[in-house]
């Protein structure tokens, strides 16, 4: 007899019949109407989507920044009410404070956690080790190349031991081969430490080259397009049957002429 998976029965995260407006010059938009999906834990799934349609928002609702107009999203079974250290946020642009260090940049949200200034350093030092920068721990922020940042980004959201670990376009800015390093260094950070990821990009070779499972926002108001599981083992050659095939998919729904298309996808 096979048990059912326990991962499978308790989602870490579920949207039920979110929807999202926001009052823009006296007019109500409808951002997001009737969202419904479900992410299990340790789960890595990227989200797709034109520009404006509402992939921040989702990303910032599961964060707690946002509130939903009406439905839920549910962490745990249990409603976001506020931001809290067990769901963290990578941003695109590296918002690193300029005025710390590298160490005490990454220490930043432990220090803040009530712990003592020793411990919150040698967590960060650990996690500064982990993503590769642990001879870079005293170097100040402008001393280091945009992967890098990233890379400090990543050790920051880390360090607080997250559950969920929320990335919004965090290789948007980075250069190709960069970025291609940056995202063998996620997976292996991925394996490694066993989080749930909600990752948005622009990039559909990405989304190939990462998720478990992509999902697909669009259309005025944004709903979900598409929601597929990749099975394909990592490393990833995107020539693989099955991702080509999915690739063509994605890319057939991003291109339907009702999607209100953003131009960089
Ligand atoms: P995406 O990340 O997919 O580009 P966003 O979630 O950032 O989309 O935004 C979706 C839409 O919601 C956009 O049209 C944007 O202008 C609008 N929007 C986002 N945040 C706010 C806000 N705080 N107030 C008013 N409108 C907003
Ligand atoms: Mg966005």
């Amino acid at each position: 007899m096979c048990l059912p998976n326990i991962k499978m029965i308790n989602p870490k995260i579920k949207f039920l019949n979110v929807t999202k407006s926001y009052d823009n010059n006296s007019k109500n938009e409808v951002i997001l109407q009737d969202l419904s999906f479900e992410i299990y834990a340790e789960e890595f799934v990227c989200i797709l989507g034109p520009s404006g349609s509402g992939k921040t928002t989702v990303l910032g609702l599961v964060a707690g920044f946002i509130k939903p107009s009406s439905g839920n999203v549910l962490f745990n079974s249990k409603d976001i009410i506020r931001p809290d250290s067990s769901r963290t946020l990578v941003f695109q642009e590296y918002a690193l404070f300029p005025w710390l260090n590298i160490l005490d940049n990454v220490a930043f949200g432990l220090t803040t956690k009530n712990h003592k200034n020793n411990y919150a350093r040698e967590k960060a030092s650990e996690y500064l080790n982990l993503v590769g920068l642990s001879a870079y721990e005293d170097h100040s922020v402008s001393q280091l190349s945009g992967g890098m940042k990233q890379r400090v980004a990543i050790a920051r959201a880390l360090a607080v031991d997250p559950e969920v670990l929320l990335l919004d376009e965090p290789f948007g800015a980075l250069d190709q081969q960069t970025r291609e390093s940056m995202q063998t260094e996620l997976t292996r950070l991925m394996t490694k430490t066993k989080k749930t990821v909600l990752f948005v990009t622009h990039s559909v070779d990405e989304a190939l080259k990462l998720a478990d499972r992509i999902l697909i926002i669009g259309g005025k108001p944004g709903k979900l397009l598409f929601d597929t599981t990749i099975a394909a083992t990592r490393p990833r050659d995107l020539n693989n049957y099955q991702l080509v095939t999915i690739r063509n998919k994605i890319l057939d729904k991003l291109s339907q002429p009702d999607l209100f298309m953003g131009s960089d996808i």
